[in-house]
């Protein structure tokens, strides 16, 4: 059964607390429960947002009954949430929190006041949380308050930008952490430089290295999503954008959106709400004419049209992980970057401006000689047991 805490209700749009239940108490205590026929206490998985969802999908899978699984609700639109849990063949959640829109403040507090409520009650072993979100942060405080052990998932990446909010939420839940679980030797470098010790650190992979061979579709269904959305493989761009540094400022969203328009091959552009709302504030609408714009898309839809393209512009984290599994090739539009691994291979970083035109022309150039060259290149995150070495690690340390 799934539970319900709500921050706000819809007639009450300002702050209250202590906050409205939606759930009757005994009930969710009930969520607490150990599954029928175990006597096992359960292990806390928070998410709030898609890219916690697919990263956390084969931890949750393989923890199985053990999981309780809570989603914060800071993505709470269908198509950056529910259809992820369907997809990636996630029950739904057992505990549903509704933290919704709002600033960033005020979703870090909602967010630990209703998860230290639901720890407080359902008393897990251990919580885990992954990357950098408002839910990450929030999940890590309140479990620490609780004196309950914290595991982050994908902990270490640093972009040693202090204007992204990701940084700060990212050290803070790393320091937080009881059990860190690095992608990589250099994240694992980060941590011990910051003096994180060597018992909390162990290097798994990336998570989403496990995820992508299996929801990726096959051929046919690629050809169907290649005639679906009216393009050509490997001769169209697939583009997303959606970090506030990106999309909040006028002149920067334009001249992104310019850059895109100005590409030599059909755009594919899954608008994020919050690209879509800032661009009609902004009146972008001539711009956008100038690309394919589509809702977002579901996991297996986008990873399909991934695989078909010639390659990405994008200022997200995880499609730069996914990158390096599906051999595609990922303009990076932002200052900094938090994935050095990939920078020079899979990956290039670009400033919003001309740049991002002229290197993606550079490689349209001759596209099918760089598929070829990244298609030999092995992916520095791991080779698809990350959630397995996490789950082994989770153990070993409520063993100890
Ligand atoms: N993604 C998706 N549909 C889309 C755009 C992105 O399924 O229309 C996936 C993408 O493959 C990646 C994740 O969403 O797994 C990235 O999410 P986001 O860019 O929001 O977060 P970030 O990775 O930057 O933290």
């Amino acid at each position: 059964m799934q539970h319900t805490l709500r921050a706000r209700t819809a007639a009450d749009n300002g702050y209250r607390y202590p906050f409205p239940i939606a759930a009757p108490d005994a009930d969710l205590e009930n969520a607490a429960r150990p599954a029928e026929g175990t006597r096992v206490k359960r292990i806390a998985v928070v998410y709030g947002t898609r890219p916690e969802i697919v990263k956390l999908a084969v931890v949750l899978r393989q923890l199985g009954p053990r999981a309780l699984a809570v989603h914060t609700g800071q993505h709470f639109s269908p198509a950056l949430s529910d259809v992820f849990l369907t997809q990636l063949r996630l029950d739904h959640p057992d505990i549903r929190l509704e933290i919704g829109g709002t600033s960033r403040g005020r979703q870090i507090g909602e967010a630990t006041a209703l998860l230290d409520e639901c720890f407080s009650r359902t008393q897990p072993l251990a919580v885990v949380v992954q990357g950098d979100t408002n839910t990450a942060l929030a999940g890590a405080l309140a479990a620490n308050a609780r004196d309950i052990p914290v595991v982050h998932v994908e902990a270490g990446l640093r972009s040693f930008d202090r204007a992204m909010p990701e940084e700060h939420n990212r050290v803070v839940v790393d320091h937080l952490a009881d059990l860190c679980c690095a992608p990589t030797e250099t994240s694992r470098a980060n941590l011990l430089r910051e003096g994180v010790t060597e018992e909390r650190i162990v290097v798994t992979g990336n998570t989403v290295i496990d995820v992508v061979p299996e929801i990726v579709p096959d051929e046919e269904q690629r050809r169907g999503l290649l005639d679906a959305f009216g393009v050509e493989a490997k001769r169209f761009v697939l583009a997303t954008f959606h970090r506030p540094e990106n999309v909040d400022v006028a002149d920067v969203l334009g001249v992104i959106l310019d850059q895109l328009g100005a590409l030599p091959v059909p755009v594919v552009l899954p608008l994020h709400p919050r690209t879509a709302a800032r661009a009609a504030a902004f009146g972008f609408d001539a711009k956008l004419e100038r690309v394919r714009v589509v809702e977002p898309l579901g996991y297996e839809e986008f990873l399909g049209l991934f695989a078909e393209s010639a390659l990405l512009v994008s200022d997200s984290g995880g499609v730069q992980e996914e990158a390096s599994v599906l051999k595609r090739p990922v303009v990076v539009v932002r200052n900094s970057t938090e994935r050095p691994e990939v920078q020079g291979t899979f990956a290039q970083l670009v400033a919003p401006g001309a740049g991002i035109g002229a290197v993606a022309a550079g490689w349209l150039a001759d596209i099918d000689a760089l598929h070829a060259r990244l298609a030999t290149m092995p992916s520095p995150y791991g080779g698809g047991d990350a959630s397995a070495r996490t789950v082994e690690a989770i153990d070993r340390m409520l063993a100890s």
